[in-house]
């Protein structure tokens, strides 16, 4: 058995910021990680740019400098492994918690496995649990959405040249993925459950979309939803009707979602609404000494957490755990 102070599950940017806050409150936590440092934003497509603007990402006071108004993905995941390098955080990579249990004398029991499938045990007083949402894609639950031709999450446009592909969804993830498609040459079809634009859309995007559907360079179809997908074709229904699309590729850019079961199986209440309960000023669930960090906290909107807020919530955890000290 493991002994230790406080363990954090995952090194995302709220995990990592979480570490430091604990660092310097005194507690010398350990961060498991299933991958390795900022693991999610690492499988962003690749030549991303937030919407945030750097100073709206640092964790732990530490300046993120770019001369670019918003950052790319490469920029980012080069902060956070400084952040985490420079701050000397403690991080077992490449290993997966399975099991948090708290003990009657309330310590906690925790099981992960390394790559290669050896379990380790670890006790610790405080759990932090900072495993975002990116693992886990807003299924549509539809037939073929299995097939090999669909993906969840994409990566860049250059596989795409010629092919006709299937955006669905209408959020940035898909505008974005549209626009980089159509620069690489495929043809491209968004097909959207929403009556208009979403709003969400970065302000500076939307000219480019609304241009490039005005004049019929991608197609874009509201109030539309894919109902099954073929190896040639999708079928799309909306009010005019049912329609039959020729398809070669589906991006299926629908969201992501917390890992629910993990915080139940670790003891924590979900609320009727489906979403974990958590005093909001210090993060700790119904499970004492048990504490949420980032987007693992979203309650009816997966994107109501995000960097720009998830990062302060290591500093609660931290003042609360100190508080109990
Ligand atoms: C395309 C895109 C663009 C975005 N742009 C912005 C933006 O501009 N500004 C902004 O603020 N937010 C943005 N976001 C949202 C933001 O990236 C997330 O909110 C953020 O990553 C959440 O950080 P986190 O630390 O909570 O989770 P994550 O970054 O997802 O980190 C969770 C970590 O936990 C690990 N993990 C999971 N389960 C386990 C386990 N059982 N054992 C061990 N490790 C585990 C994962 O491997 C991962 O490394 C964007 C998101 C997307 C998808």
């Amino acid at each position: 058995m493991i002994k230790e102070q406080a363990i954090i599950i995952g090194a995302g940017p709220c995990g990592l910021a979480a570490a430091i806050e604990l660092e310097r409150s005194g507690l010398h936590p350990v961060i498991i990680e299933k991958s390795n440092i900022a693991h999610s934003i690492s499988m962003y497509p690749t030549y991303m740019h937030f919407f945030s603007t750097p100073e709206r990402l640092e964790i732990g006071d530490i300046p993120f400098t770019t001369p670019n108004d918003k950052p790319s993905r490469l920029e980012a995941i080069n902060y956070y492994r400084t952040a985490a390098l420079r701050n000397k955080l403690r991080i077992n990579a490449y290993e997966t918690v399975l099991r948090v249990e708290r003990q009657s004398d309330g310590v906690f029991h925790l099981t992960s496995t390394d790559r290669y499938g050896v379990e380790k045990q670890y006790e610790s007083r405080y759990v932090i649990v900072a495993t975002g949402y990116f693992d886990h894609p807003n299924y549509l639950g539809i037939p073929g959405e299995q097939m090999d031709k669909v993906t969840h999450f994409f990566r860049e446009a250059h596989p795409y040249t010629g092919m006709e592909v299937a955006i669905i969804g209408g959020s940035n993830s898909a505008i974005d993925a549209a626009l980089e498609l159509e620069r690489v040459g495929a043809k491209v079809t968004i097909i959207y459950r929403g009556e208009g634009y979403s709003r969400s859309i970065k302000p500076w995007v939307r000219p480019s979309i609304e241009n490039k559907v005005n004049t019929g360079i991608i197609r874009m179809l509201f109030e539309s939803r894919v109902v099954e997908i073929n190896s040639h074709h999708v079928i799309v229904e909306n009010p005019e009707g049912r329609h039959t699309i020729a398809n070669d590729f589906v991006l299926a850019l629908t969201g992501f979602h917390p890992d629910r079961e993990f915080l139940t199986n670790s003891g924590v209440k979900i609320e009727e609404e489906g979403f974990p309960y958590f005093d909001e000023t210090t993060m700790e669930t119904n499970v004492p000494g048990l504490y949420l960090a980032g987007v693992v906290a979203s309650k009816h909107e997966a994107n109501e957490i995000f960097i720009e807020t998830g990062r302060f919530h290591g500093n609660k955890i931290a003042q609360h755990i100190a508080s109990l000290r």
